[in-house]
């Protein structure tokens, strides 16, 4: 069976001081991951590094998950999503909204984690043919830095048309004036030649890139901070829907083309903009957590501690099991249980239809 291989639980835990062996120490550290297991506090949190978040926090779930499609796992991060919108739109409590917003990001987190891998190469028994299509080729820092190098995407290329010298001339990496523009007009070629630039330029800065959690949420801050003043928390939440849609639309064209775009070089194109949506997710994401941040201070790793996070494990967990690695009863059909079980208990439905 090809399940996939956490390694939690099969290894000793690799005792480590983080508050006294700092952040170079864990960046280490980090690399050995995989095949250790890492011990996380309320005060280090924030300085996990975003790929690592990748490689752990799905883990809780990774027993389940084996049972779950790409397409139920975005499911789920559509429904968080969504739920975060509904407790934007009805005011909720801030503790109701983190829930969700804790929730969106633990199925995020789960759909990069399964979405990396080679493409046409199997990660588990039950991935179908089209659904080994579906990859992304960068981790997760990676592709938020190829689509945010310090920069809006979409300023970085207005700014890189306008001549040096010239009055409207900024420096190329101002926080974001998109609000003071003409809406993006760009055609698809256009766009494409534009990402490739951006590209070039992520590369070059590569040194710059954010290293922990808490410092992409800095980042993102310093870029888009005066234009998040401007707008509401609905606003936001409508932003990360429209950014959700978005990436839906990427997935399915991974594997679906028309006749004409069917050609070398387009499933790369297509896989650069998969990766450029899920990247405008997080910084929507990241956008969120900052306005709520003007009302209280909060950063998202808080936000996911506080709910999947044990100070007595020292772990991320599962909040309803308790469990570092969930052990909650699910009954997934057909890997957990026979189809014909199923159809029995489908029963009541069949006998309704009958008596009519
Ligand atoms: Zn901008
Ligand atoms: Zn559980």
């Amino acid at each position: 069976m090809g399940g996939i291989d956490y390694g939690v639980g099969r290894n000793p835990p690799l005792l480590v001081n983080l508050t006294q062996n700092g952040r170079s120490h864990r960046t280490e550290i980090s690399k050995a991951l995989g095949d250790r297991k890492m011990q996380y506090s309320r005060a280090t949190v924030g300085q996990v590094q975003l790929d690592e978040y990748v490689a752990v926090v799905p883990k809780i779930y990774s027993a389940h998950d084996q049972n779950r499609s790409i397409w139920d796992v975005w499911c789920h991060t559509l429904h968080h999503g969504a739920a975060v919108a509904e407790r934007i739109r009805k005011k909720a409590p801030a503790d109701k909204l983190f829930t969700e917003v804790a929730d969106f990001t633990l199925w995020l987190l789960t759909t990069v984690y399964k979405l990396s891998g080679k493409p046409g190469k199997r990660k588990t028994a039950a991935e179908t043919p089209a659904e080994m299509l579906v990859r992304i080729g960068s981790g997760c820092s990676d592709l938020l830095w190829h689509r945010y190098p310090g920069v809006c995407h979409l300023c970085y290329a207005r700014r890189m048309k306008i001549t040096e010298g010239s009055k409207g001339r900024r420096n190329l990496v101002d926080p974001c004036d998109c609000s003071e523009q003409s809406p993006d007009g760009r055609d698809k070629k256009t766009k494409r030649l534009d990402s490739s630039s951006l590209r070039k330029f992520s590369e070059a800065n590569r040194g710059r890139k954010p290293k922990t959690i808490d410092d992409w949420q800095a980042m993102f801050a310093a870029i888009f901070g005066a234009d998040i003043k401007q707008l509401s928390r609905a606003d936001i939440g409508l932003h990360l829907m429209e950014e959700l849609g978005e990436v839906s639309d990427a997935l399915v064209r991974m594997y679906s083309y028309t006749k004409k775009d069917f050609r070398a070089g387009e499933p790369n194109w297509r896989q650069a903009r998969l990766e450029g949506q899920i990247a405008d997710v997080f910084s929507w994401l990241f956008a969120l957590v900052h306005k709520v941040n003007e009302a209280e201070p909060v950063t998202l790793s808080e936000i996911v501690w506080r709910r999947y996070g044990s100070d007595r494990l020292q772990a991320f967990r599962c909040p309803s099991c308790d469990r570092v690695v969930c052990s909650c009863r699910l009954i997934f059909i057909p890997a957990t249980r026979p189809t014909k079980e199923w159809l029995q208990k489908f029963q009541t439905q069949r006998r309704t239809r009958r008596a009519k």
